[in-house]
């Protein structure tokens, strides 16, 4: 008999299984804590439930997150996790110790259909959308792993484009800020996109209402599209428009990032163009410059190039941060992660 994984399902997935096994549903907020506060292994664990209830729990299902992860630590203090999922297929993750805290870097999807030409997950091609329990898993493995009680915050910026996995996204979001569940601040949790529209308008009926980055890094179409072809579907001014319309609260702002490439759109008048295209949306700017990497065709900028973006940025009162990546030394940065020797559909969305 196939055991039903409990790790991942909706609250109400999991109040119908307790419902199929002839028990209440509220069983299923009474299991919630053990897996993702706790993050419990065996189900033999969670002592609130009756012994004859864990053995009756114990034939029908299990635990699972992955079959397994390697992990490789930059002199940096950052941690890269390589998690090899039950079909075999792998994803990477990025565990990073910030001032207050720590930020773990999630995957969405293993690969991506972007194609963005300067990301190295682009050019693996798209292969499978993560499972909820694989975007949760990666989670609660680097949390098992790194043993710690400090605040987290988690950004959806690894692998593939997590707009494009909505269903699991939104399940996996559930579960993170359910007070039975993770119970995170939805201020702790970031999801960065390339820019589909249609489903930043999704995410923005979403409740509690998570925190939005946008991949922007040009300043017209015709930049925008030679590097992130999904911009020829959405160009930059339906993506400006659905970040207009985006909700924000009293003290939020909307983050756009801008991977700076040398000689491509480090310019002063790509300072200018950037400031005047945010003109009237809530939003802070984090200057990436480009992490070089043998595959692809890109230059990090000149640091002369990269203070006066800054400076100029600062100067029209655009809030903007430089943001060296971490775990460079490891490939882990933004834009680095990629498993090697796979190669999946280009499909673009
Ligand atoms: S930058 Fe993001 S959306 Fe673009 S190819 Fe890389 S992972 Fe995909």
């Amino acid at each position: 008999m196939t055991k039903i994984n409990l790790f991942g399902l909706s609250l109400s997935e999991l109040s119908d299984y307790f419902e199929s096994i002839g028990e209440k549903r509220f069983r299923a907020k009474q299991v919630l804590p053990w897996l993702y506060q706790k993050w419990v292994t065996n189900i033999d664990s969670m002592t609130n439930l009756s012994k004859d209830l864990r053995q009756v729990l114990i034939q029908s299902a299990e635990i699972n997150t992955f079959k397994g992860m390697t992990k490789k630590k930059s002199r940096d203090g950052s941690v890269k996790y390589l998690f090899n999922c039950f079909d075999d297929k792998q994803v990477e993750s990025v565990f990073m110790p910030m001032k207050n805290g720590y930020t773990m870097c999630l995957s969405s999807q293993v690969g991506c259909a972007q194609a963005c030409s300067f990301c190295m997950t682009g050019t693996m091609g798209f292969i499978r959308n993560l499972t909820s329990a694989e975007i949760l898993g990666q989670v609660v493995c680097m949390l098992r792993d790194q043993a710690h009680d400090r605040p987290f915050n988690l950004v959806m910026m690894g692998m593939g484009e997590p707009l494009l996995n909505m269903k699991n996204l939104e399940i996996a979001l559930d579960l993170l800020f359910a007070k039975t569940g993770f119970n995170l601040s939805p201020k702790r949790v970031t999801i960065s996109t390339s820019g589909h529209v249609k489903n930043i308008e999704r995410l923005s009926r979403f409740k509690p209402l998570p925190r939005l980055a946008v991949s922007l890094n040009a300043t017209t179409n015709e930049q925008r599209s030679e590097i992130m072809p999904i911009n020829d579907r959405w160009p930059i001014e339906a993506l400006l428009q659905a970040c207009r319309s985006f909700p924000l609260g009293t003290r939020d702002r909307i983050t756009f990032e801008y991977v700076v490439i040398r000689d491509f759109n480090d310019s002063i008048a790509d300072a200018k163009r950037l400031i005047g295209m945010l003109e009237g949306i809530r939003s802070k700017v984090n200057i990436i410059p480009f992490n070089e990497t043998p595959e692809l065709p890109y230059r990090q900028p000149a640091d002369e190039d990269l203070h006066a973006f800054h400076e100029r940025l600062n100067r029209a009162g655009l809030r903007n941060t430089i943001r060296w990546s971490k775990g460079r030394d490891i490939g882990a940065a933004c834009g680095q992660l990629a498993v090697k020797g796979i190669k999946g559909k280009k499909r673009r969305v």
